[in-house]
């Protein structure tokens, strides 16, 4: 049966001040109650010791405290660059499904996390645009991936934790730019569990113009990832169906100007795909928007998708492409795709099992 009481988590940091003020408390026990959901992680009312036994009554008559679980985890060790990856299947309370991510290499431990449950854009090389849009993430659900993957961490080795978080899962976290804000702001609270610094923090988006302005203005201290994927507007365009309203003219403005704001630099990721947008020609466009503002270029491999008819570059493709780039004094990361035996990539998993249940005989 429904719960008629209100999902605590769900409430933003100034609703829950409010929701506290109207039950005749004063403010700062709301600070106190976020410290218990969203640092210590409490599950029960009854744990929050300092907020006495009427309170807690008055919160358990009112709230309930939602969780999320792991429902399936798929791991491997790759030998070559000693990387260990686990993918996590969320979930969430109310039966909807995401993905995490956990990447591990030296000292380094990246949580990459989901914002939205599917997505709406349909990217045409992604996984997760094939699933469509459920909904946003909740601020908390976000904080709870990091939390899900911190728990693994600390299940092998109990000092080993969280450096780092990627919003590189599934979802375009541009379109939930509220409750990214707050999971940051959590997230990164020095108090708190994790006290991440904000430079540890990656924002990866395929490119909302407005938003980006926004994330400058808001000044914000995470990093800032775009997906380019191809630098000319009409090969963009049929990788990236948003790029048709957000060009590529708008995009290069909206970057330039939050460079300018933030002093920052931008990550251009650029997915190599045989055929499509590895040609010397597409390497000289992309050298080209890279040397007009502060960025760096990272290319990754393509990570094959069934069911999705594109190829990863083969090698020497791909060191010439390095090559231009180079030779127009850009500076370059390669990274090979992690955990392509698991689906690491956004949203394979979620959509091989959606395809299960779907083809499931009741
Ligand atoms: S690449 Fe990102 S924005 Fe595009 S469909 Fe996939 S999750 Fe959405």
């Amino acid at each position: 049966m429904p719960s008629a009481k209100t999902n605590i988590k769900s409430l933003t940091r100034q609703e829950l001040r409010e929701a506290v003020a109207g039950l005749g408390e004063p403010k700062y026990r709301a600070d106190q109650i976020h410290r218990w959901l969203f640092s210590d992680r409490v599950g029960d009312f009854e744990r929050m010791m300092n907020l006495g036994p009427n309170l807690r009554s008055k919160l358990a008559q009112r709230f309930f405290i939602p969780s999320c679980s792991v429902e399936k985890t798929q791991h491997v060790s790759e030998t070559v660059n000693r990387q260990e990856t686990s993918k996590f299947l969320v979930r969430l309370h109310d039966n909807a499904t995401v993905e995490t991510v956990l990447i591990s290499s030296g000292n380094r431990n990246t949580a990459c996390v989901s914002s939205q449950v599917g997505c709406p854009l349909h990217c045409s090389f992604c996984a997760t645009g094939y699933m469509g849009f459920t909904r946003d993430l909740e601020a908390s659900e976000i904080v709870e991936q990091a939390f899900l993957a911190n728990d693994r961490l600390s299940a092998h080795t109990p000092a080993n934790r969280l450096t780092n978080i990627v919003f590189m899962g599934m979802g375009e976290p541009l379109l939930n730019l509220p409750n990214v804000f707050e999971a940051v702001d959590t997230l990164t609270n020095p108090g708190y569990r994790f006290a991440l610094s904000p430079r540890r923090i990656t924002i990866s988006t395929v490119g909302l113009a407005p938003q980006i302005s926004e994330i400058a203005r808001s000044g914000l201290k995470a990093k800032l990832a775009l997906s380019l994927h191809a630098a000319d507007q009409e090969k963009r365009a049929s990788l990236i169906p948003v790029a048709r309203e957000h060009t590529l003219d708008s995009l290069c403005h909206a970057l330039e100007q939050y460079v300018t704001i933030t002093n920052e630099p931008v990550t251009l990721v650029y997915m190599l795909i045989e055929g499509v947008n590895d040609t010397d020609r597409d390497a000289k466009n992309l050298a080209g928007i890279g040397g007009s503002f502060l960025c760096k270029i990272n290319l990754i491999d393509y990570n094959s998708i069934v069911n999705i008819n594109f190829e990863s570059v083969k090698a020497q493709r791909r060191d010439n492409f390095i090559r231009i780039l180079v030779d127009a004094g850009l500076h370059v990361t390669v990274r090979k795709s992690y955990g392509t035996s698991i689906n690491a990539g956004c949203g394979q998993l979620a959509l091989a099992e959606k395809k299960a249940a779907v083809s499931r005989p009741y």
